[in-house]
């Protein structure tokens, strides 16, 4: 039996903003996407279920009209809530709905220094704007986190960009990298190389020396990387079906939100019920049923595939193969021979290198990479300023 802890819920498509790296292509909204009382149903199973944390995300999550009566809700219900937020054009009223929401933190996007973060943004004021985003939110204690979209760009700037993290307040800074999926993938967006993810660790380890806000490594940057004689990230598999969900807002229900592909939903919360989902011996089987000789490419040669399961699948689906996360600069992947030889079992979703025709189409569901962390870091009442 599992157990849910974490669910990421999208409550909307709708954004403001129109990223070059967006994921879910956010914008308009979904057709027909789930009313008030459709929300706090699936808040109610939720509930029910046991899940401990749960990050509100969209689109733009705040032009969810009942983004924080519904952040309230859960929260006042047991469950650890915060949200992920673009932080731009807020007026004093999104500022009361963030008093009122109960959430435990909120997690601002910042995706490079002024003119990067800008460019990505398509908003000449976009930083300036998170810039008073993060001042009032100092203003009015709600413990605010920074989540960075690492481009081939970022990588430079990561030092810049860790100065102005500390000089507004926010306590803790997540690093993904960027996926090859939605708008990243139309943009042509270059992917980062192994070299890129070897100066992100770099950075990493210097940055970590200055002590000012710690640094949160995302799922998908991989893995088992020493520095300083230190095992940097290490990580024990894909959480997506075993410990959490995502949930779009048609009440699709994923093993992570950020599984976009429509072969990745187990149902529809206007169907079924998610304890219907989540208990179903047939959900979920990519991870569930894993085993390592499902593993591809290096991966399968490497001597830490059992314990990491070959890395996070949304990115690993972007690159071409779900079970091997092309760049990771893993330590133990020294090895040259394969450790699990022996194939018994056709896992139920390999999909191969090249082309992939589904890709062509809109991705429909936003790009959710780790937010679960920062609920780890800020289970507690909001933090004294
Ligand atoms: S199995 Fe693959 S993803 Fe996991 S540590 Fe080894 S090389 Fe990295
Ligand atoms: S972000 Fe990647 S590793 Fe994390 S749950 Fe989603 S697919 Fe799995």
């Amino acid at each position: 039996m599992y157990q849910l802890k974490s669910c990421v819920w999208e409550l909307t498509k709708t954004c403001n903003m129109r990223c070059l790296h967006c994921g879910s292509q956010a914008g308009e909204g979904r057709e027909n996407e789930l009313s008030e009382p459709e929300a706090f149903h699936i808040a109610d199973q939720l509930i029910d279920l046991g899940c401990e944390r749960v990050t509100l995300i969209g689109g733009e999550v705040t032009l969810c009209p009942y983004w924080s009566r519904l952040a309230r809700y859960l929260s006042d219900n047991g469950i650890i809530c915060d949200i992920v937020t673009n932080g731009y054009q807020k007026t004093e009223q999104d500022f009361l709905d963030f008093q009122d929401s109960h959430i435990v933190s909120a997690a601002i996007s910042i995706d490079g220094t002024e003119e990067l973060h800008n460019t990505i943004r398509g908003r000449k004021d976009a930083f300036e704007e998170s810039e008073r985003f993060c001042r009032r939110m100092a203003e009015i204690k709600i413990p605010l986190t920074a989540v960075t979209t690492i481009t081939k760009r970022c990588v430079k700037v990561l030092g810049a960009m860790y100065d102005w993290m500390a000089e507004h307040e926010i306590l803790a800074w997540q690093w993904q990298q960027v996926t090859m999926m939605g708008n990243a993938r139309d943009n042509r967006l270059p992917s980062l190389e192994a070299e890129d993810i070897e100066k992100v660790f770099d950075f990493y380890t210097t940055l970590s020396h200055k002590k000012k806000l710690p640094i949160i490594l995302g799922d998908n940057l991989g893995y088992y990387v020493e520095r300083e004689g230190k095992l940097l990230h290490t990580f024990h598999g894909c959480a997506a079906g075993l410990s959490a969900i995502g949930l779009d807002s048609k009440g699709n229900v994923r093993g992570c939100a950020s599984l976009c592909d429509k072969r990745y939903i187990e149902g529809n919360l206007r169907e079924v019920s998610l304890k219907e989902i989540w208990e179903s011996s047939e959900s979920f089987a990519y991870n569930r049923k894993f085993v390592p000789n499902w593993l591809t490419g290096k991966c399968l040669t490497c001597g830490m595939g059992a314990d990491c399961a070959g890395g996070c699948r949304s990115f690993n689906l972007y690159q071409g193969s779900l079970y091997e996360h092309s760049n990771c600069i893993c330590k133990y992947n020294i090895t040259g021979k394969m450790l699990y030889p022996s194939a018994h079992e056709e896992p139920p979703m390999v999909l191969t290198a090249g082309p992939l025709p589904y890709l062509d189409k809109p991705c429909d569901a936003y790009p959710c990479i780790h937010e679960r962390e920062h609920i780890l870091l800020y289970a507690g009442p909001p933090l004294p300023r």
